[in-house]
């Protein structure tokens, strides 16, 4: 529990929060500025800035509650489907830094905008990154 970080208070149940599901790991929270109706986020009780600091049991635990609260959320709430999300770092969009999964419903011509451009042709070497990549798989 990081007592400057408004995430682990609100996960403590310290700060009212509309909760969808609690177990003794997780709270999963509405999000304040939903990106669609029944945008949740969920946050783990541990704090952890980012899935560098997780814990490799909150890590293995998380997407379980994921497919629990998603599945909940497309029976409630009839959506084509649902963003399953988490941001690492400033520049990949976090904002708050207690690591959260969001669990963003998707409808029909509803305006989320999620994504990235690919590249149509791409240069650098695919064999060389995987190598260089997996000799630091510890
Ligand atoms: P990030 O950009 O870090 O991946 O996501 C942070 C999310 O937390 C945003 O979608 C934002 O709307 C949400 N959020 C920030 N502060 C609060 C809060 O105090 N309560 C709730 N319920 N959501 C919050
Ligand atoms: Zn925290």
């Amino acid at each position: 529990m990081n007592s400057d970080c408004i995430f682990c208070k609100i996960a403590a149940g310290e700060i009212p929060s509309s909760t969808v599901y609690e177990d003794q790991d997780f709270r999963v929270i509405m999000d304040i500025n939903p990106a669609s109706k029944g945008h949740a986020i969920i946050l783990p009780k541990e704090h952890a800035a980012n899935v560098f600091e997780l814990s490799d049991e909150t890590a293995s635990k998380i997407f379980v509650v994921a497919k629990k609260v998603a599945t909940a959320m497309k029976e409630e709430l009839n959506c084509e489907g649902i963003n399953i999300l988490q941001n690492n770092g400033e520049l990949a969009g976090q904002t708050v830094f207690h690591v959260h999964m969001h669990l963003i419903p998707r409808y029909k011509d509803d305006t989320v905008t999620i994504g990235w451009a690919h590249k149509e042709a791409y240069n650098d070497d695919f064999a060389a990154i995987a190598k260089s990549i997996a000799a630091r798989i510890k």
